[in-house]
Parts: C-alpha cells; structure tokens; sequence
C-alpha cells in the first residue's frame, strides 16, 4: 500500500475532474482489481440494506479469501461482473462498500504512472465533473487506506 502522505508535489496538487459515468467499468475484475472486498461495516450496511441479519448476508453473497484473510463478494468464475451490476448500474448503491465509494482514489493508484495505465485509461469518468482539490481527494484516500485496515475485520 503506497502512503497517503508524501513530501513530494502529488500529480493532482491542482486537483483532478471526476464523475461517475456509471459506465460499470470499475464493477467487473480488472487487472489486479479483481475483489470486492468487505468489511464488517460494509457487511452490516449491505445486511441492513437487504433486511437480513449480517450471518445471513454473509452465507448468502460473501466467500472468504484465505489469501487476503477477508471477506469479499462472491463472484462467478464465467462472469467477471460484480453480482449486483445490473444493466451496467450499481443495484445496491446507497449500500455499496467502502471500497466502491472511494473509488478512484484509491492510495495505490495515486500516483501519475498507475493513474494514467490504470484509471485514466479506462475509467470515462475521469476529465469530467466537478474539480476535486488536493484535499477532498487526500481526505477520500486516507478513507480508503484506513477501510483496507479493516478488511479482515
Ligand atoms: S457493489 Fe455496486 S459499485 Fe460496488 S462493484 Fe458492485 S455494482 Fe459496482
């Protein structure tokens, strides 16, 4: 995981457009972004969301990665889409994890070489929208970072 902080002057000092498109590229395994991965928070929203209990919620649309040692949405071996992508829309998406609304500053893309081959590249949604500043776009990847310590929770 790359550091939230750095001495040097970010790539996006000046900010960076993004809207989502809802285009659904980013719900479907790409590249090393294969896993929806979830933590006890997003598992108890997503609970909440569907009115079962968290157990339930878990047996239900949730495998377990012994790798990574975290929960993360169950996915179909022939179909690389995220379960509730439907009609290229997030069917969940006031419920949608951590994870998802962080997205696309992610720590690990926050730099200018893996921006532009990993998210400029594909995702329509960058260029566009409005003008997130230095700030608001530190205060969502220190958000990511501190989610990624919890998966596994
Ligand atoms: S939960 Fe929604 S936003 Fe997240 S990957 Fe699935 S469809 Fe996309």
């Amino acid at each position: 995981m790359s550091k939230v902080m750095s001495n040097k002057t970010p790539f996006y000092e000046n900010g960076l457009r993004f809207e989502c498109q809802g285009s659904g590229k980013c719900c479907t395994s790409h590249g090393e972004f294969g896993f929806v991965f979830l933590t006890i928070d997003d598992r108890r929203r997503f609970a909440k969301h569907f009115e079962i209990s968290t157990a339930e919620f878990t047996k239900k649309y949730c495998a377990y990665n012994l790798e990574q040692e975290a929960w993360h949405l169950t996915e179909d071996a022939k179909n690389t889409d995220c379960m509730f992508l439907k009609n290229k829309k997030c069917s969940v998406y006031e419920a949608r994890p951590t994870q998802c609304r962080t997205w696309p500053f992610w720590p690990e893309v926050m730099n200018a070489k893996s921006w532009k081959s990993e998210v400029e590249s594909f995702c329509p949604g960058v260029g566009k929208g409005p003008l997130w500043s230095k700030t608001e776009i530190e205060k969502i990847m220190a958000e990511d970072f501190e989610n990624s310590k919890k998966i596994g929770s």
